[in-house]
């Protein structure tokens, strides 16, 4: 028999995968139902995968056991799988979607499919213990608890699907990072990433719900994160691959800065955070023009008899929304009512830097609650890429999230649980 401790992505591909090969399977779920997080994946559509195959895409120390899992489950196979199950895909510019566009019609038909293998799922189960049994007999004991009554149960093989603390609100959490690093394997601690960012910024309220396509670009320098809500720093090359730069919408909050470009950078940022390093986001509003052209934009609107009997705030109507110019020009030290005509070159070169260049502290991210990966986890030189086993306990296998390895947004995520999942599965 095969015990997988998760329901989710990966617990339940590698169900079905084993299933499909003869096995006995029997998960334990400690929700009431399966896929949680599956089901609000993609803001309920679920990106399933993505054909984009640049190693970028997965953050890992070892791009060659990446490039081994989608060898082994492929893309294709991916899309043939779900097809099989009754979901074909949608392709939106390589982000592959199910048809239904809704993700609860994915869980559903794994959950179909497994019970059509007659896949034993134990919800409300809480694995607590797993210990490999005595030298002489292979497989493990499975301690849990089910409305706080113990039990345990032994399986030949068990397989870690029990994912990481990212939207650990859904029932998510760290107990496989914890179990696998009590038995002796090396696990990094696990950080959020995908994840909203906290800013110093202290006109945050006044932007608040603004949205708008920036190009962000995550920078670092120095040792501590002190320094004052300036506008005028430049990173150095921080040694940590940064800086980073990404382009897309983004989602001003009172907290800070969201949307998918902020969430891509975001793990680098923490990453940076937690080795100490002083982290700042640059925004630049004005991406599609050069930054000749932005600046003679800002010049000829203090200039031009069009603008002249403006002040200077409605002399920029139209460049980015009127709360961010607000900000912008408060940075920029220039008072929003100053007639556009009186505006100085200097002062016209400082709201130019403020439109093409703002820099602002980084102080930290939003809390696992809000994060859609986890940064860290099961070191992969501890697990086979061909089997999903673990090197050092045959019969231990380790999915998804659980394993060091983070993708972008883009599907990246699920493809690698549903690939790690159907790989432990027909190995197990
Ligand atoms: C809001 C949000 C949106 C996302 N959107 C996307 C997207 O569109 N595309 C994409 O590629 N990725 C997306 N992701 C990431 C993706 O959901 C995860 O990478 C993927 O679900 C990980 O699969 P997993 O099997 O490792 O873990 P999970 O899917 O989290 O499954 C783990 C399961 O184990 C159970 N469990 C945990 N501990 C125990 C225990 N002790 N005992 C018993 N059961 C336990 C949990 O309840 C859970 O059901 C998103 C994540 C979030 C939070």
């Amino acid at each position: 028999m095969i015990a997988i401790i998760g329901c989710g992505a990966s617990g339940m591909m590698a169900a079905i995968s084993a299933a499909r090969a003869g096995k006995k399977v029997t998960i334990l779920e400690h929700n009431d139902k399966p896929g949680r997080k599956l089901a609000v994946t993609g803001n309920g559509k679920c990106n399933l995968l993505n054909e984009n195959r640049e190693p970028g895409n997965y953050r890992s120390q070892d791009s060659r056991f990446v490039e081994s899992v989608f060898a082994a489950f492929s893309a294709v196979d991916e899309i043939a799988f779900l097809r099989e199950i009754g979901i074909p895909v949608r392709n939106k510019r390589g982000y592959y979607y199910p048809h239904s566009e809704t993700a609860a019609s994915v869980v559903a038909a794994f959950a179909e499919e497994m019970e059509r293998l007659r896949v034993r799922v134990l919800y409300g189960a809480e694995v607590t213990k797993v210990s490999p049994l005595t030298a002489d007999v292979n497989g493990y004991r499975i301690e849990y608890t089910i409305a706080q009554d113990s039990r345990q149960m032994y399986a030949e093989s068990v397989i870690f699907a029990c994912g990481g603390p990212a939207g650990d609100h859904l029932g998510a959490g760290d107990f496989g990072f914890r179990e696998l690093r009590r038995l002796g394997l090396t696990v990094s601690e696990p950080h959020p990433a995908l994840v909203p960012l906290l800013l110093s910024n202290k006109n945050a309220k006044t932007v608040s719900g603004v949205r708008l396509d920036a190009e962000v670009t995550i920078d670092a320098a120095g040792e501590s994160n002190d320094s004052p809500d300036a506008g005028s720093e430049k990173g150095i090359s921080s040694g940590l691959g940064l800086p980073k730069t990404e382009f897309g919408e983004v989602v001003w909050t009172d907290y800070g800065i969201s949307g998918i470009p902020v969430m891509q950078l975001s793990r680098f940022a923490e990453e940076a955070l937690s080795c100490g390093k002083k982290v700042l986001i640059r925004l630049n509003f004005l991406r599609d023009m050069s930054n000749e052209e932005a600046l003679r934009e800002v010049m000829r609107r203090t200039q031009e008899e069009a603008f002249s009997e403006r002040d200077i705030e409605h002399a920029m109507d139209g460049l980015v929304p009127s709360k961010l110019m607000y900000v912008i020009l408060l940075r920029a030290g220039v008072s929003p009512q100053k007639p556009a005509r009186e505006i100085t070159p200097d002062e016209a070169r400082r709201i130019h830097k403020e439109l093409t260049d703002m820099t602002l502290p980084v102080t930290g991210t939003r809390p696992f609650a809000y994060a859609q990966a986890a940064r860290g986890g099961v070191s992969l030189s501890e697990i086979n890429p061909d089997t999903c086993e673990c090197v050092r306990f045959p019969g231990l296998y380790v999915t998804g999230e659980l394993l060091d390895m983070d993708g972008n947004c883009g599907g990246y995520n699920l493809q690698w649980a549903f690939a790690t999942g159907a790989i432990a599965g027909r190995n197990a």
